[in-house]
C-alpha cells in the first residue's frame, strides 16, 4: 500500500514538474534580460515573467510612496477615475496594457473596443489567469470587480453587455494601466 502511495506521489510530482517545464518552454528565456523581464528585443512583450503570478505584496505605505495619488486611490483603494479623464480611454494604438502597480500584462489593443463610457474597455483580458474577479457589493450594486492577479490592484469591473465573441465588457480605469506601444505577447 505504502509503495503504491509513494508511486502515486512520484507520478504527481513528475506531472507537476513536467507542466512547469512546458510553461517555461513557452517563455523565450534565452533572449530575455533578467533585469528587464518586460521587454525583449524587437518590441515583443514577454509574458511578464516566466516568474509570472508570484504575488506582489507590499504594505500600504510602500504602495503610497511608489504610486501617484490617483494611482493609489484607484489601485489600492478601489476608487474610480472620472469618465473621459484618463489617458487611455480613447487610445487607439496597438500594444499591451500592463498593470500600473506591478507591470503584469493585463489587456491587449486587440480586444479593446469603443464603449462610449469614457473608460478603456476590453472584451477579454490578455490571459484569463492575469486578472482575478471578485464580487463587489459596494454602492448598493452587485458588480464583479476586476483586479490584477499578481498585486491585487483594482482595475475596474466587468459587465455582461460587451461585444462578441465574449459578450463581456471589462471597464477599466486608465490610471490602473500603463501602455506599452507596439508591444506584443510572444505567441
Ligand atoms: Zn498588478
Amino acid at each position: 500500500m505504502m509503495k503504491y502511495i509513494l508511486c502515486l506521489l512520484l507520478s504527481v510530482g513528475m506531472l507537476v514538474s513536467c507542466t512547469q517545464a512546458q510553461d517555461q518552454s513557452k517563455a523565450p528565456a534565452a533572449t530575455t534580460s533578467e533585469s528587464e523581464p518586460e521587454m525583449a528585443v524587437d518590441g515583443v512583450l514577454l509574458s511578464l515573467s516566466g516568474d509570472t503570478l508570484e504575488p506582489v505584496e507590499k504594505p500600504a505605505e510602500e504602495w503610497e510612496n511608489e504610486l501617484t495619488e490617483q494611482e493609489f486611490y484607484v489601485l489600492r483603494k478601489a476608487g474610480t477615475e472620472r469618465a473621459f479623464t484618463g489617458a487611455l480611454w480613447d487610445n487607439k494604438k496597438k500594444g499591451i496594457y500592463t498593470c500600473a502597480g506591478c507591470g503584469l500584462p493585463l489587456f491587449s489593443s486587440e480586444t479593446k473596443f469603443k464603449s462610449g463610457t469614457g473608460w478603456p474597455s476590453f472584451w477579454a483580458p490578455i490571459h484569463e489567469s492575469n486578472v482575478k474577479l471578485k464580487s463587489d457589493n459596494s454602492l448598493g450594486m452587485t458588480r464583479t470587480e476586476v483586479v490584477c492577479a499578481r498585486c491585487d490592484g483594482h482595475q475596474g469591473h466587468v459587465f455582461e453587455d460587451g461585444p462578441q465573441p465574449t459578450g463581456l465588457r471589462y471597464c477599466i480605469n486608465s490610471v490602473s494601466l500603463d501602455f506599452r506601444a507596439g508591444a506584443k505577447m510572444k505567441p
